[in-house]
Formats: structure tokens, C-alpha cells, sequence
């Protein structure tokens, strides 16, 4: 025994996986990614738009309904620009 082998113990300085962290301390390095974790994830309300009928909007119909009047605009000449 006349080594002095410190380095060849079995996983026992930082076992693999964040979860196992032995230490309740993070790093600074931590702290700076979690404000910009924090940063570039902000909670967001999301606006949904419903159709009368129940269905998102714009429902199948209504889709349908944009389409004939654009092809009709097309055909005869755009009314609603004026
Ligand atoms: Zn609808």
C-alpha cells in the first residue's frame, strides 16, 4: 500500500445526474442559468378564440364561408378596399 490513490474511488465524489446531487448548494453557474431559464420562460395566458358554434375559431364553416367570399372579391373586384 504504498500509493496514494484518491482518485480511483467508485463514484463516490459526483454521482452522474443532477438528481443525485450530494450537496444542497448550487453554483453560481446554476444561479445564472436559472434566471435565464426563468427569463426565457415566462408564463403565458393564451387567448383562445372560440366560434359561436363551439369550435375554435375559425371552425371548418367559417373557413369555408372566408374562402367563397375571397373567391367572389377576386371575381368581381374588391368592394371592401374602398
Ligand atoms: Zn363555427
Amino acid at each position: 500500500m504504498d500509493r496514494d490513490d484518491r482518485a480511483g474511488r467508485p463514484g463516490d465524489e459526483q454521482p452522474a445526474g443532477r438528481l443525485g446531487r450530494p450537496e444542497p448548494l448550487v453554483s453560481a453557474q446554476d444561479v445564472e442559468d436559472a434566471d435565464d431559464i426563468l427569463f426565457a420562460h415566462p408564463p403565458r395566458v393564451v387567448t383562445r378564440w372560440l366560434c359561436g358554434c363551439g369550435e375554435d375559431y375559425p371552425c371548418p364553416d367559417v373557413r369555408f364561408a372566408r374562402l367563397v367570399r375571397a373567391a367572389r372579391a377576386t371575381d368581381t373586384g374588391v368592394d371592401d378596399s374602398r
